[in-house]
């Protein structure tokens, strides 16, 4: 058993990673945060820094590496301290690998290598205004046609809460093609120019400030039947399988909430003084620290722990929902311990602390809510 999950090249990516995020984005980072929205252009810089393409395959435009560069990547990304930033950059790691896998090679040949230099950018749609837990009851419509001689999908109905939505160019859309349930199902990529289709305004929302979220609506959106994305009415299967790099995902960026919070909080405490001396003299808060950093070790190993059965090639459903839950459920706790600790000063919006909490606060609900996560384990457990 390998005592580290990480080897020299993966200290290589870090490295690049890091100093890319020194460069250009720690600098912008608030100014982004408080407008909304993060320049366009970084995506361009980030796919020339061959940063967007690594997992991809080189035939496309990726640069290769397994699940542990990936992760070397949303760790360093996350340093920024801006969630919503590094969900809107990495929205292409839950848009684009169904096309990878799945999709036509015409179909990839036209929209991967362009994701990945950054000059396009990937959304995935499934979550409808109507719910987004119970994902095999969707109800935006895609019905195959011909129209003028072409064969195509004709999509009706609507998504809420996409990130990346108001600027994507490709969105991977879960839409309903065939009967009630999960089999009837697909993944249609639709164009941003595609006919029918538009965006709404930027959903304003607690944290993830960076980080476009939006409606998506298609009315009689017309798309080449070519788009469809793996078998017709096989969506679902594809959906679930996507589910677990983004969980995977997700539970790394609850991971590094924790870190960043559980820093600043110590340093704060050590730092500030209350009844003449640090707060760390105080017995209360150095128990605190000490339960902060052993949630955060724990929940830190039980990822890699699960990232590594990953890059070996296991499925693990229930295993990648329990590190979601354990992390997720570690960063609420040491965000909102950070803030204590902090006082009145982690109730301002100049203390980092503050957004780290409020951006925490989606990790339990994205990608699968903590009670989704809960029923899958329960069925993997035979409950
Ligand atoms: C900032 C942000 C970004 C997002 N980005 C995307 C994106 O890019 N693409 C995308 O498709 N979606 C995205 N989402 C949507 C997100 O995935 C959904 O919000 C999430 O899946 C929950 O769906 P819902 O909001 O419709 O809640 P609902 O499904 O309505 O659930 C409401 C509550 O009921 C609980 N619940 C539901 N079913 C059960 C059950 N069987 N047992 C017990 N409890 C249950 C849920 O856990 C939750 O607590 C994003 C959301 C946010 C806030």
């Amino acid at each position: 058993m390998p005592l580290s999950y990480f080897d020299e090249t993966h200290a290589i990516v870090r490295e690049s990673a890091r100093r890319f995020v020194a460069r250009e984005i720690k600098p912008y980072v608030e100014d982004w945060e408080a407008a909304g929205q993060f320049p366009r252009d970084l995506y361009r810089k980030a796919g020339e820094a061959g940063l967007l393409g690594i997992g991809y395959p080189e035939s496309l435009g990726g640069s290769e590496g397994g699940v542990f560069q990936k992760l070397v990547w949303v760790e360093e990304l996350m340093r920024a301290g801006s969630g919503g930033l590094a969900a809107s950059l990495g929205s292409l790691d839950i848009g684009l690998p169904p096309v990878v896998r799945f999709g036509s090679d015409a179909l990839r040949r036209r929209v991967v290598p362009e994701v990945l230099a950054g000059r396009k950018i990937s959304a995935l749609a499934i979550t409808e205004p109507g719910g987004g837990s119970d994902v095999a009851n969707l109800r935006t419509r895609a019905v195959r046609k011909t129209i003028d001689g072409r064969d195509v999908y004709v999509l009706n109905g609507a998504k809420t809460f996409i990130t990346s939505g108001t600027r994507a160019d490709y969105v991977t859309v879960a839409a309903r093609t065939g009967g009630e349930g999960h089999r009837g199902v697909s993944l249609i990529l639709v164009p941003r120019d595609a006919p029918g289709f538009s965006s709404g305004e930027p959903l304003r929302k607690m944290g993830w400030w960076a980080s476009d979220t939006a409606e998506l609506f298609f009315d009689e959106c017309i798309v080449p039947a070519e788009n469809l994305i793996g078998a017709e009415n096989d969506g679902f299967r594809l959906i679930m399988s996507n589910f677990q790099s983004e969980r995977l995902t997700l539970a790394v960026m609850a991971n590094m909430t924790g870190e960043l919070a559980f820093d600043c909080a110590r340093s704060y405490a050590q730092d500030r003084t209350a009844f003449g001396a640090p707060l760390t003299a105080h017995q209360t808060i150095r128990h605190k620290l000490s339960d902060m950093a052993t949630q955060l070790e724990a929940s830190r190993e039980f990822t890699y722990r699960c990232a590594a059965r990953m890059e070996a090639g296991e499925t693990i459903f229930k295993e990648i929902s329990m590190a979601k839950n354990v992390a997720t459920d570690m960063c609420d706790k040491v965000t909102f311990d950070a803030v204590q600790i902090f006082g009145g000063m982690g109730y301002m919006r100049e203390s980092s602390v503050e957004r780290l909490y409020r951006d925490a606060r989606i990790l339990s609900i994205g990608g699968g809510t903590r009670e989704i996560m809960n029923e899958i384990i329960a069925k993997q457990l035979g409950l």
